[in-house]
């Protein structure tokens, strides 16, 4: 099963254009995209189903990406807290081979990371050719995270003056995209999901984690904190998903209400964007096929 060219349009912010977050459903999608042609089934059922042939589709186009080795891919996810990027890894990747690929998390930098351009850090877990990675936050967090909280800039060495306050997130912009421009032209195709959850939902899900004793422990206090400041979260991601949304790694804003709809719809994006590589299964020339064909009979001959 893929994901329609209509779908794909519909979750992808158009280079150039504004991302409209505020605009955009947390819930749904205006494409039909639910394979539903059993019926009348519940869409949960729906989406269950089609994240399994995603998930196989995806280990078949890992093979072949592993196989060609003529590409990477860098799959990018950002989002609110509580929006669903561990499930999500967790689920879509769960057919993938964990030999060609690495899921990182990007956490508060150290003193070693903050001595170092923003990048720096994320550069040390991009894909080699062949390999998939997958950012659980990422460099994004520098125009995000650092953006609500300026005083996080106070412990670089960078230091915005008031007036060249928009100057310098332009740059951090310009910045960004010049690097995934790179990693395009060296064959790593990028791709960004913002998993896209509404304010109402993330309080249901902090209050399940809060009620459920096996989920307690996801909780952190700072996770209120963060909740308070939802308004300039807003703005710092309108702004930086309509600033760096290129043709050559574009966002994709992905509803996030129904963790069902959302998995199954990232699986598709990632098989899309592996398919978009056009990878060929690797050729066996005539010589090698004449030498496998010696060693199968050296192996029957074996007694
Ligand atoms: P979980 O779903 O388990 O809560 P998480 O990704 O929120 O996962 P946490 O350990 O709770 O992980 O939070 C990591 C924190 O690190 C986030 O609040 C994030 O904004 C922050 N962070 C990431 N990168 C940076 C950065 N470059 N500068 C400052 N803070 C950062
Ligand atoms: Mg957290």
């Amino acid at each position: 099963m893929k994901l329609t060219k209509e779908i794909i349009d519909e979750l992808r912010v158009e280079p150039g254009k504004h991302a409209n977050i505020t605009e955009r459903s947390t819930s749904a999608t205006t494409a039909k995209w639910l394979d539903d042609t059993e019926g009348e089934q519940p869409q949960k059922k729906i989406a269950q189903k089609d994240l399994v042939s995603f998930v196989k589709e995806l280990s078949r186009a890992q093979e072949k990406l592993w196989a060609d080795s003529s590409h990477a891919l860098l799959v990018v996810l950002q989002a609110m807290d509580a929006a669903g990027k561990d499930g999500t890894i967790k689920h879509v990747m769960s057919g993938v081979n964990p030999q060609g690929c690495r899921v990182e998390s990007f956490k508060q930098p150290s003193l070693e990371e903050l001595n170092h351009d923003f990048l720096w850090r994320c550069t040390r877990s991009l894909p080699a050719l062949g390999g998939i990675s997958i950012f659980n936050r990422s460099y994004y967090e520098d125009v995000l995270v650092v953006r609500v909280h300026p005083a996080l800039l106070d412990k670089t060495h960078e230091e915005p003056t008031k007036d060249d306050e928009s100057k310098f997130w332009r740059h951090r912009f310009e910045d960004i995209n010049h690097f995934e421009q790179h990693l395009h032209r060296n064959h790593t195709r990028v791709v960004k999901v913002f998993l896209h959850i509404s304010r109402d939902e993330q309080k249901k899900r902090f209050l399940k984690r809060l009620e459920d004793p096996d989920k307690r422990w996801k909780f952190s206090t700072n996770d209120l904190a963060e909740r308070q400041c939802w308004d300039d979260y807003e703005d710092a991601y309108e702004e930086a998903l309509s600033a760096t949304s290129t043709p050559w790694a574009p966002w994709y804003v992905v509803p996030a209400d129904h963790k069902y709809e959302l998995r199954a719809l990232v699986g598709g994006i990632v098989v899309d964007a592996i398919d978009q590589m056009k990878l060929k299964s690797p050729l066996v020339s005539a010589d090698k096929l004449e030498s496998l064909d010696k060693a199968k009979k050296q192996l029957l001959a074996e007694r």
